[in-house]
């Protein structure tokens, strides 16, 4: 849930993305690459280490999603530090990691985290981001 207000940087957002999304996350980014430097940006292994390498993005990487990034995240969200997530998930792959997807995505719908899955969602929740920060 979002309750603060002021400062763009005072707002953090966090973005993963699964292999077979990564192109589509960078793409997303790359398109909106200047309303998120105004983000406190989180991102988990590699999906943080592309957006900093092809974007120059300011972005705190976290452990590989499989390897506890996604739990990271969870835990970011139950602190309540987390205002919103970005997370473009591969519908046509299967996880090793599916019960850290899970977890991670319960816990921002149990925190009322804005939770953005598409690229389409992920537009609507910039877009609302934005509007708060005025
Ligand atoms: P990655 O993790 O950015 O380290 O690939 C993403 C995920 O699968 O959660």
């Amino acid at each position: 849930m979002v309750a603060k207000r002021g400062n763009a940087e005072d707002y953090t957002m966090a973005l993963v993305a699964h292999d077979g999304k990564k192109p589509a996350m960078l793409e997303w980014a790359r398109r909106n690459r200047e309303a998120l430097v105004q983000f406190k940006l989180y991102g988990t292994g590699t999906t943080g280490g592309l957006l900093h390498k092809e974007l120059h993005l300011d972005i705190t990487r976290l452990l590989s999603g499989p390897l506890g990034g996604d739990a990271q995240l969870g835990a970011l969200i139950a602190e309540g530090k987390l205002d919103c997530l970005i997370f473009f998930i591969d519908p046509l792959s299967s996880q090793p990691h599916d019960v850290d997807v899970k977890s991670l995505t319960r816990l921002a719908v149990l925190h009322d985290t804005a939770l953005a899955m598409n690229e389409e969602t992920a537009d609507a929740i910039l877009a609302h981001m934005q509007r708060k920060q005025l």
